[in-house]
C-alpha cells in the first residue's frame, strides 16, 4: 500500500492545499494530512481549528487522515510507516525551498517527496495571504473549501 503524508501548517487548508491533496489520492492509497506542531510559531487558528477544518472538508474520503506531529517530518514518516512526502509547488521560490528540504530529507532518511504542481487557478493562494484577507474583513471565502469559516 502506498501512503504518503503531506505535511503543512494548514493555518487556514487553502483551495491550493485541497487541489493537491484531491490529486494526490488518484497517486497514493492513502494521504496523511500532517499538520505540523511549531510551539515557537503563531497561529491564526488553533490545532483544533485547522485539525477540524481538514477533516470536514473530507468526509467523504476515506483515503485521507488528519494527524499531528511534532519535531522532523522524516521522523515523523518513520513513526507511522509512511515512504513519501508529498508537496505542491507554486513557483520558483516554492521550488527552490523545497529542493533544499527534499534534499535534507533524503540525507535523513531513504524517503521519496513527491511534487506536484499547482493548479493554474489555485497557485497563487498562500495561507499567509489568506490571513491577511481575513485580518482585513476582505471576502476569505473564494479562498478556502466551504469547511473553513470563520466562528
Ligand atoms: P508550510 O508551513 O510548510 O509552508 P503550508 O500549509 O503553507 O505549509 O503548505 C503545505 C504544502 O502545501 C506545501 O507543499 C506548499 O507548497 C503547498 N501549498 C501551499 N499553497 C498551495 C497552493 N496554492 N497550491 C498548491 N500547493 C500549495
Amino acid at each position: 500500500m502506498k501512503r504518503a503524508i503531506f505535511p503543512g501548517s494548514f493555518d487556514p487548508l487553502t483551495l491550493g492545499h485541497y487541489d493537491i491533496i484531491k490529486r494526490g489520492i488518484t497517486l497514493f492509497d492513502e494521504i496523511v494530512v500532517a499538520i505540523g506542531v511549531n510551539s515557537s510559531k503563531k497561529y491564526m487558528f488553533t490545532l483544533d481549528e485547522r485539525k477540524q477544518f481538514i477533516e470536514d472538508a473530507f468526509t467523504d474520503e476515506p483515503k485521507i487522515k488528519v494527524m499531528t506531529y511534532q519535531g522532523l517530518t522524516v521522523d515523523f514518516c518513520k513513526d507511522i510507516n509512511v515512504d513519501f512526502i508529498l508537496r505542491g509547488l507554486r513557483n520558483p521560490a516554492d521550488f527552490e525551498f523545497e529542493k533544499a528540504i527534499a534534499h535534507t530529507n533524503r540525507d535523513l532518511a531513504p524517503i521519496e517527496t513527491v511534487f506536484l504542481l499547482t493548479s493554474a487557478d489555485t497557485s497563487y493562494i498562500a495561507s499567509s495571504i489568506v490571513r491577511d484577507v481575513i485580518r482585513n474583513n476582505g471576502d476569505y471565502t473564494k479562498l478556502v473549501p466551504k469547511s473553513v469559516r470563520l466562528k
